[in-house]
């Protein structure tokens, strides 16, 4: 390749002033972080192409055919296209066992089979990595809804150090003293500012743990994780893991559902909470989802890709113009996230409008802040979404709680990313925000 330069910015100027209200100071910026950036996105091409492989392998070992594509109902007996997607994503995690269901209708759900699965009354669950993700609060510790907590289900914590890494000198005292039958391990950030865990620092705190009581389930949330590195949580000893299909291995095109991969055991007890004790996997409804979930997989490691080169253009863009930002544009990541600290709840506000506007769906619709069923603070949201609540379509969510951080993830491709990363700046500028790095 001779010296490749990106002008595509450049040409797009009229439009993107035009249509979106962009001046050329945030165009400006935007080019630098362009130029800035195009070492890391080479980085994220490789890891894409590889986790691509791996789908394309699996979905040849399985024996994917065209017929597979239909579905089932009532019941769902005999249906060969629901079982071939578990065995393809059974390989794809290197994993004894999955549910893939269109039945499981979030992440949080997923998580919360494999919680309800695998612990009993007097059971304790450790998170060592935390508070878990706001959404599990309830699912944990919540009164009279049916949560561990109510079920005689113990549960206990070991934050993260300053550094974000795993404190393990706590872990291995709560260990011995208290032993957990379980431990949560988060990849992802969620909505914190702590660091996600990537794949090498989640196989030590695996082995650590495992050290000490081989007994012991690990289970990892792997929101937001999935295709983010070439590996993941199985293969570096996890014996369980969820995730939701609205999120990264839906490709965008699934329109919902769920997955757990891990022990065989293990997976059939969570299969036993999703439908009724003692049920084998050989039922359950496919309705019309399976052409979409595999399809959606096999778009999977691209459309993450998209997503992660997206972050890395946020990162580096929200940089250049003075904000703190997490991670930076030149840090491995092994989720889609990335926070910025906005600082002020109304230019936090004016964001997410920006980015709003500058979406696909619902351009004209202005976000506004609204107390969502199972989160703590009022949280603003802003999705332009085929899909509704997919966060692996470009959105920013913002708990509104100091230090008013905004959490940007997902992005279907990387120039609508650009657009609406542009757009939300671009509306911190009108409400009188002064740029760090003037271009
Ligand atoms: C999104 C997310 C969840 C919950 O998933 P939903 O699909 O929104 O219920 C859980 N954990 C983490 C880390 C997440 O990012």
């Amino acid at each position: 390749m001779g010296q490749s330069k990106d002008n595509t910015l450049i040409l797009m100027d009229e439009f993107l002033t035009y249509n979106y209200g962009i001046q050329p100071e945030i165009i400006k910026l935007a080019t630098v972080a362009t130029q800035d950036i195009k070492d890391y996105i080479w980085d994220i091409s490789s890891i894409s192409a590889y986790n691509q492989l791996k789908v394309l392998a699996a979905m040849k070992e399985s024996g994917l055919s065209d017929f597979h594509l239909n579905d089932s109902t009532g019941y769902g007996y005999s249906d060969v296209g629901r079982e071939t997607i578990e065995d393809i994503y059974k390989l794809v995690f290197k994993a004894e066992d999955a549910i893939v269901r269109p039945q499981i209708i979030s992440g949080t759900h997923a998580i919360t089979l494999c919680l309800f699965g695998i612990l009993r009354p007097g059971d304790e669950l450790l998170s060592v990595t935390g508070a878990p993700y706001d959404t599990l609060f309830d699912v944990i510790s919540g009164t009279n809804c049916g949560s561990l907590k109510d079920f005689n289900i113990n549960y206990s914590q070991v934050d993260l150090l300053v550094d974000g890494k795993p404190d393990y000198e706590t872990i291995s005292d709560r260990i011995r003293s208290n032993p957990p039958q379980m431990v949560l391990i988060q990849r992802s950030r969620g909505y914190s500012l702590r660091p996600s865990l990537n794949l090498d620092e989640i196989e030590e705190l695996i082995g650590f743990i495992k050290n000490l009581n081989r007994n012991i389930v690990c289970f990892v949330d792997n929101c937001y994780g999935e295709f983010a590195e070439t590996k993941e949580p199985i293969e570096v000893g996890a014996d369980l893991c969820a995730g939701s299909l609205i999120k990264n291995l839906g490709g965008g095109i699934v329109p919902g559902g769920g997955y757990v991969v891990g022990r065989e055991s293990l997976v059939a007890q969570c299969f036993s909470r999703l439908t009724v004790p003692g049920l084998e996997k050989n039922c359950g409804p496919s309705l019309q989802t399976n052409r979409l979930i595999v399809q959606g997989l096999f778009y999977a490691p691209l459309i993450v890709g998209e997503a992660l080169k997206g972050g890395i253009f946020t990162s580096r863009m929200l940089e250049l113009a003075g904000f703190d930002v997490f991670p930076r544009y030149s840090e491995k990541r092994s989720d889609i996230v990335t926070a910025a600290i906005i600082g002020d709840k109304n230019l936090l506000i004016s964001f997410c409008e920006g980015l709003q506007a500058a979406g696909p769906v619902d351009a004209r619709v202005a976000p506004v802040p609204w107390a969502m069923p199972g989160y703590d603070n009022e949280i603003i949201m802003a999705a332009g979404c085929f899909i509704q609540g997919a966060s692996i379509e470009l959105s920013a969510d913002a708990p509104l709680r100091p230090p008013y951080a905004i959490y940007i993830q997902g992005g279907l491709n990387l120039t609508h990313v650009k657009v609406g990363i542009m757009s939300a700046l671009q509306r911190l500028l009108n409400q009188g925000y002064e740029l760090k790095n003037r271009p």
